[in-house]
């Protein structure tokens, strides 16, 4: 039972792609309500359901407030994007580093499309910064953004930083919306890839 449907999205995802494991230390960008930071708890067996595993990390972070989840570990009322909570992660995460960025940010739609589209690459970009503070060298980061002009610079960033980039739209991501997500893979992860 999810918190809202967008944990399909994330399951499809990472069904495909074997994202996340046991033992892996995540952020998830943008997690409230928390469906995402449920399918991550799962996945990386942070509240130690299977004793056989190894135990992962779960930290989700929102501007709003985010109800306490086993497992998770929640920065209710920060944002992703201010320098202090990057700080505040690197104290959080053992040895200051993460696995895995999970973005599923999204500012409120003004309803005028290509505004919305810009402000949300804005946000999607400064995951780079984040990523440079405390994820580890070969580490991942899924993040939405909405289709638009700005798409294509947003996937060259991140294609200088990763060593690829694949644009995804999940069967769960309703078809007459611009939602996509960029999954950017270190060269080993790719390996093992399927596609959407
Ligand atoms: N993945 C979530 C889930 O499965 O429950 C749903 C995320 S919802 C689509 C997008 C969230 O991004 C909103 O809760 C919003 O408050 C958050 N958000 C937008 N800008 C943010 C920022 N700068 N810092 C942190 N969270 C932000």
């Amino acid at each position: 039972n999810f918190r809202c449907r967008s944990g399909f999205k994330l399951i499809e995802i990472d069904d495909k792609f074997r994202l996340l494991h046991a033992g892996d230390n995540v952020v998830d960008c943008g997690a409230a309500p928390g469906a995402w930071s449920q399918v991550a708890v799962q996945r990386v067996n942070s509240a130690g359901t299977d004793p056989d595993l190894l135990r992962g990390t779960v930290i989700g972070i929102d501007l709003q407030h985010i109800a306490s989840l086993d497992g998770a570990n929640f920065l209710s009322c920060h944002d992703v994007t201010a320098p202090s909570t990057h700080k505040k992660l690197q104290n959080l995460l053992p040895n200051g580093q993460a696995d895995v960025i999970l973005s599923d940010m999204a500012p409120n739609a003004s309803g005028f499309r290509e505004m919305d589209h810009e402000k949300l690459i804005t946000m999607c970009l400064s995951l780079l910064e984040l990523s440079e503070a405390i994820l580890k060298p070969g580490g991942s980061l899924l993040c939405k953004y909405w289709d638009g002009i700005y798409a294509q610079r947003l996937q060259e960033k991140l294609s200088s930083v990763f060593g690829s980039v694949r644009p995804l739209k999940p069967n769960a991501s309703r078809k007459d919306s611009s939602e996509r997500y960029f999954l950017a893979v270190s060269a080993d992860l790719q390996k093992n890839a399927g596609s959407i």
